[in-house]
């Protein structure tokens, strides 16, 4: 049996967000490896075997499913949104990158998904409509000062702001860090979306003024994007958007 591995995002929760290519790879799966949340959506079914793992060790699970498929397995690395946007993707190239000469033959596919930045601006209207960055606020594998380096760039740049991993248990200032930076440098009217669960039951969306944003609307279910110095709500209306054209 030929192996191979897919790495797929599964969307940022609806069902109806999971692209049928990627419906498709774990129909022909035999093991599938993520983060406990994310293979809990995957159905079960006969000779299909699951590996929930903890999150904290992703390189591990890289190379587990780099085994697995070199065995002959047909392998579904699964991630939330987009397995390329600050998740498992990445991991298992640098995996193969460091790893054994007989990876870098396997057949090793990426399947998109929709990343929770462009499901939240879909919700809010299109914030995003204009040029903007994302950064991730978790200093798990970069120096917190990097973080608050591209914050700042990225605001006198005027950029729109997608911020992923803005609040963990471990890390509860990350936040409060942030939006002190942005208010040294944007107006007082820049809109703030504090979007969380987006396409799920639970899903809730926040605009505030930058003034009025703290640290706990956000956890680790919410994604916040920091409008540019052009994004505004239509009056009368819950529609956040940019211009795509400057003055
Ligand atoms: N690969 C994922 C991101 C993983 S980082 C993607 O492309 O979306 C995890 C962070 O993504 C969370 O802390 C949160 O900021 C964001 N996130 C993931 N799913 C989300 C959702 N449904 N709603 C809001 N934010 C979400």
């Amino acid at each position: 049996m030929t192996g191979w591995l897919a790495i797929a995002g599964l969307g940022p929760g609806a069902e109806a967000l999971v692209t049928p290519e990627v419906t498709a790879a774990l129909a022909e799966a035999t093991d599938v490896i993520g983060y406990i949340p994310y293979v809990a959506r995957v159905a079960p079914r006969d000779g299909l075997t699951l590996h929930p793992t903890d999150n904290r060790v992703e390189i591990d699970r890289a190379r587990h499913a780099l085994d697995l498929a070199t065995a002959g397995r047909r392998v579904v690395v699964v991630s939330s949104g987009d397995p390329g946007v600050f998740a498992m993707a990445a991991a298992v190239f640098e995996a193969i990158e460091h790893g054994l000469p007989a990876w870098r033959a396997l057949d090793v596919r990426v399947l998109p998904g929709i990343t929770a930045m462009l499901a939240a601006a879909a919700r809010a209207g299109a914030p995003l409509g204009h040029d903007f960055c994302a950064i991730n606020l978790s200093d798990n594998l970069k120096p917190q000062a990097v973080i608050e380096r591209r914050l700042q760039l990225a605001a006198e740049a005027d950029f729109a702001i997608a911020c992923y991993n803005p609040r963990s248990k471990a890390r509860p200032d990350g936040l409060a860090a942030a939006l002190a930076i942005l208010r040294e440098t944007c107006a007082d009217d820049r809109p703030v979306l504090f979007a969380r669960a987006v396409t799920t039951r639970e899903e809730r969306l926040t605009v505030v003024p930058l003034p009025e944003a703290r640290a706990d609307m956000a956890d680790m279910r919410t994604i916040v994007i920091i409008g540019s110095s052009r994004t505004r709500l239509i009056p009368g209306t819950r529609f956040l958007y940019t211009p795509r054209s400057l003055p």
